[in-house]
């Protein structure tokens, strides 16, 4: 399963994901502040 890393744009917190935690942010945003966020806050890990 592929990792990504998240850094928030708002809060800036880095997180580690995997696919499918990527894809309920992308839906819910970001889990520390709730900001919403696009595929661009997200890199390969
Ligand atoms: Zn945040």
């Amino acid at each position: 399963m592929s990792t990504y890393r998240f850094v928030c744009p708002v809060c800036e917190q880095e997180i580690e994901v995997n696919t499918s935690m990527r894809e309920a942010i992308l839906e819910s945003g970001c889990p520390v502040c709730t900001a919403g966020v696009d595929a661009a806050h997200f890199e390969p890990a």
